[in-house]
């Protein structure tokens, strides 16, 4: 059985205890608490489009390691095709959901891991490919949903991680013996952990020498004893918390970008699940493979099916209000859809010129140049879209009221009447538009893009360490016929 149907899945996190807190309280259950609900209806439908005839194709795939179909967010890309179909699922699965794809780190944090280990065994003779083949062949034959975690703490950021006076800013492993390792400390930001079955660990930055015991990778069950969840709490949580009905909600079913810091307070990992342990050369590798997958995914992937959304909003706010031919609004609705299309190609163009990465690996990771350009574009461009989609909604995209009062008698009437535009659209629709150009330009969304993935001067940093002016230099060389250096002539 290697895809679960959603109903199945939501069943299998009813076997999960995960000891999460939000909002100062302990959440009880998951799946009934409303802000964690929604993450475990965004990981559901991607359990029902995996089996969906219309989405199989790019929402599932097949495995050789399992023989059989499995959902893509459980496969290591093993072609050029391959990441093409991953970038396509990205936009499809973040344009359908409108929030965050919560399955993409771990999936991006396979592709790294599965390079990397095949690479330290062939360099250091170590054992690890195998074991991390053999624990995603579980992940497959189950069908499980695995968040991805990289992100610390830290400490002063002009300190090395040893001279933090606390040492456990960065996870470190605290005890190894003949059974795993023992390792504490934190990781914040997490998309979506405690609706998954599984968390996939990865280090966050390079290590050098010293540094061995905060040189790890593994994977645990997501209620493993000594993890702690402890959620994001927004305006936008609140509102949930006490709307009386989820349907005037900006995204009533998949709500906001929910992350969590997962508290690692002495958990176990048993050496089967140990991917990276002290190769302290090799975090560095895990962490930039990672970094280029998951770019692609957050600049050219996900972030164009949440344009497609806010195009959509801000298309239909122009219709209601019979601003068809207001050119300038034309105009913006353009440059959008160029914004849209950018960051696509940037997405695709990582894709196709992807490469077996290292030779030999039989993995495909995405183009280092191209992952890092595809989410350093989107940063600018989301805000840009954003600003565009504001301009087109108006005012009421901040100041609508409640869709309450179109129950309201006192004002129902007024309401009906003064949000209607004088169209033939029902007003309720018109109200919940542009709640929904809300929740995506003055939401946690501007941000959540800039941060995703890392912020603009992490993309810097990796582009200017792969760019080669060589090239160019020459043909500036070839044609002027420039002469050589005076010592080389
Ligand atoms: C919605 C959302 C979902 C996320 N999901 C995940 C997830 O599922 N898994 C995961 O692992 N992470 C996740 N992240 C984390 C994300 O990758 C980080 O937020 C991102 O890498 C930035 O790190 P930071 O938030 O600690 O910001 P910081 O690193 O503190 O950045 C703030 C500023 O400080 C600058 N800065 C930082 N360090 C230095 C330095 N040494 N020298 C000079 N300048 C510096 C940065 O350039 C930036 O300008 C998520 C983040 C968001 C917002």
């Amino acid at each position: 059985m290697a895809l679960k149907t959603p109903e199945e899945f939501e069943q299998s996190l009813k076997k999960l205890k995960p000891r999460v807190f939000m909002n100062g309280r302990k959440v009880e259950d998951i799946l009934e608490n409303r802000n964690t609900r929604t993450v475990v209806e965004a990981n559901k439908a991607s359990y029902a489009w995996a089996l969906d005839p219309n989405h199989k194709e790019i929402m599932s795939c097949y495995s050789p390691l399992v023989k059989e179909q499995v959902n893509r967010y459980t496969h290591v890309s093993r072609s050029r095709d391959e990441l093409v179909k991953k970038a396509e699922a990205g936009t499809f699965t973040a344009e359908n959901l409108g929030t965050c794809i919560y399955r993409c780190v771990g999936y991006d944090a396979f592709h790294s891991l599965a390079s990397t280990t095949w690479e330290m065994d062939r360099d250091l003779g170590t054992a690890y490919h195998p074991r991390f083949m053999e624990y995603l062949r579980m992940v497959q034959e189950n069908d499980l949903s695995v968040a991805g975690a990289l992100t610390e703490p830290r400490g002063s950021r002009n300190k090395k991680t040893l001279d933090w006076p606390d040492p456990y800013l960065s996870l470190k492993v605290v005890e190894k013996n003949k059974e795993g390792i023992v390792v504490r400390g934190a990781k914040i930001n997490i998309s979506g952990a405690y609706a998954s079955h599984e968390l996939v660990v990865l280090p966050q930055s390079a290590h050098s020498q010293g540094e061995e015991d905060y040189a790890i990778a593994f994977a645990v069950p997501s209620d493993t004893k000594g993890i702690t969840y402890v959620c994001q709490y927004t305006p936008y949580s609140a509102e949930r918390d006490m709307a009386d009905d989820l349907q005037e909600l900006g995204n009533p079913l998949f709500g906001q970008r929910e992350t969590s810091m997962v508290i690692f307070d002495h958990v176990f990992v048993p050496w089967e699940r140990v991917f990276h342990c002290g190769e302290h050369r090799y975090s560095a590798k895990l962490v930039t493979r990672f970094a280029k997958t998951h770019r692609m995914t957050c600049g050219g992937t996900c972030k164009v099916g949440f344009m497609n959304q806010i195009i959509g909003a801000a298309k239909l706010i122009q219709e209601y209000k019979g601003l068809e031919k207001a050119s300038h609004i034309n105009e913006q609705l353009t440059e959008m859809v160029v914004l849209r299309e950018t960051g696509r190609a940037c997405g695709l163009a990582a894709a196709h010129k992807g490469a077996e990465d290292p030779e030999g690996s039989g993995v495909f990771l995405p183009d280092e140049m191209m992952g890092n350009v595809a989410k350093l574009n989107i940063c600018n461009a989301f805000w840009r879209a954003m600003a565009l989609a504001g301009d087109i909604g108006g005012g009421l995209v901040v100041t609508m009221p409640s869709l309450k009062e179109l129950k309201n008698p006192e004002v129902k009437d007024y309401v009906e009447e003064f949000y209607s535009f004088g169209s033939d659209e029902p007003t309720e629709n018109i109200m919940k538009v542009h709640k929904l150009l809300q929740n995506w330009t003055a939401g946690l969304h501007g941000v959540g893009t800039w941060h995703g993935a890392g912020p603009v001067m992490a993309q810097k940093i990796m582009l200017q360490r792969v760019i080669d002016f060589s090239h160019e230099k020459n043909l500036v060389k070839k044609t002027l016929r420039l002469k050589e250096k005076k010592s080389e002539q």
